[in-house]
């Protein structure tokens, strides 16, 4: 644990100060960061071409972004912060009063220590984010302003990272977070992070594995569009996935649980935190939120969880820069990390089986699974292995899974698991 808070507070550090957004140098240098954990692909994505009903963004970036005072200080200064400029402010350079300023600044009454984040990314607007108080000190309508934006959109693409793991079959589950938000550390650099991390387990036990995994890093929203439009048959082919985010601040873990109330997803999710004794909020779907926006879409419909630790929306820093280092921790990054790898080990082994002899009950004998003396053999008030694999083959008929079947008969979906396993083996059921 304490070699793997040491890597994330590492990458915590070199990734916070980069500023991303939907396209451009501060996503692709974010990726090229990444393959120091992972060997990910960076993909291109032409800004103009069409993605279903949307348009694949032009670059953003930023070269210097400021407010002077009449004296000529700065008193805003993208340098120190880059959460003080607008995502996908236009370039600009005036002298204005507050008057026609003030439109153009934003800042919260309601948290004045903190400067929000702010984006205009399908708008062609400016402006700055800065504190109230900071705004309460440094600005005065009898006051002109100097300001300067000098930031160039460019048609050049947007950058995807993709990360495949090749597991015993082809059945792919999904594990997608966006890189597309500037220095806020919950929100999403805990994902991202926790993303990159889990990809690194999955492939050192990549032998192991019983699904293949599909990881992307994509912007949010557009980045999961494209990244659907250009891969459709195979994510119509996934039926899980996990979306995350916001997983790293020191407050209560939750899940936001998939549009289907009742797939085994959630209560997979569910039956994981119980295990590990935690305390759990459940967040219900609803159609707000992250990527699950668009992989559980009409055309896709896939089931998909995002485990939280602070969920977006919810915490006091959300959308501030408040969100920062101070309060993500590599601990927390840790704890989530773990869970996500116990969830995906319960996900990567729910798999469904047939039956090959479905008229009729299985000679077990003839298989060695019989025990020899079979006379005296009662139904016991434990569970025993011959009840579990009697269970396993009256439940098997390809539709049921091997998380199902553990619940119908309730044991662990471990021993379950190790049950097909042999079943398997000796060619009496057949994975699907
Ligand atoms: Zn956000």
């Amino acid at each position: 644990m304490v070699d793997l808070c040491k890597e994330f507070s590492y990458f915590l550090n070199k990734l916070f100060p980069i500023n991303r957004s939907l396209a451009g140098k501060g996503n692709r240098e974010t990726l090229s960061i990444l393959k120091e954990i992972i060997p990910l692909r960076i993909l291109e994505f032409p800004s103009g071409k069409k993605v279903y009903d949307w348009t694949i963004p032009k670059e953003w970036n930023v070269k210097e972004a400021w407010i002077k005072n009449s004296q000529g200080k700065k008193i805003i200064d993208f340098s120190i912060s880059n959460i003080h400029l607008v995502s996908h402010s236009v370039s600009i350079h005036r002298k204005l009063f507050l008057n026609e300023l003030l439109s153009h600044l934003h800042f919260l009454e309601n948290k004045p220590e903190a400067i929000p984040y702010k984006t205009s990314f399908y708008s062609n607007d400016w402006g700055f984010c800065l504190s109230y108080n900071d705004f309460i000190q440094n600005f005065n309508s009898n006051e002109e302003y100097e300001v300067f934006i000098d930031c160039e959109f460019i048609e050049g693409s947007m950058s995807i990272g993709e990360f495949t793991i090749k597991g015993r079959s082809e059945k792919e589950i999904l594990i997608s977070t966006y890189i597309c938000h500037p220095s806020m550390a919950n929100d999403n650099l805990s994902g991202i992070l926790v993303t990159a991390f889990v990809a690194r387990e999955l492939h050192k036990i990549q032998h192991q594995l019983e699904h293949s995994y599909r990881i992307v890093f994509a912007p949010e929203t557009i980045g999961a569009i494209t990244y659907c439009a250009h891969n459709e048959n195979f994510i119509k082919k996934i039926d899980n996935a996990l979306i995350v985010s916001t997983c790293g601040g020191s407050g209560k873990f939750g899940y936001k649980g998939s549009w289907a109330d009742n797939s085994s997803i959630n209560q997979m999710v569910e039956e994981v935190f119980r295990r590990n004794n935690i305390d759990f909020i459940a967040y219900p779907f609803d159609v707000h939120g992250s990527d699950e926006r668009q992989y559980s879409s009409q055309a896709f419909r896939i089931n998909c969880v995002t485990i939280s630790k602070d969920r977006y929306y919810e915490y006091d820093f959300y959308h501030t820069h408040l969100d920062n280092l101070e309060f993500v921790k590599p601990e927390n990054l840790f704890q989530s990390f773990r869970i996500y790898l116990e969830l995906i080990s319960d996900l990567d082994r729910n798999l469904f089986y047939s039956n090959l002899n479905p008229h009729c009950e299985v000679m077990l004998s003839k298989h060695g699974l019989y025990p020899k003396s079979g006379g005296s053999i009662f139904p016991g008030k434990e569970t025993s292995e011959l009840d579990i694999i009697l269970w396993c083959l009256f439940f098997m008929d390809g539709r049921t899974s091997l998380f199902e079947i553990s619940k119908k008969i309730g044991v662990s979906l471990d021993m379950v698991f190790k049950t097909a396993k042999n079943l398997e083996e000796k060619g009496i059921i057949a994975r699907l």
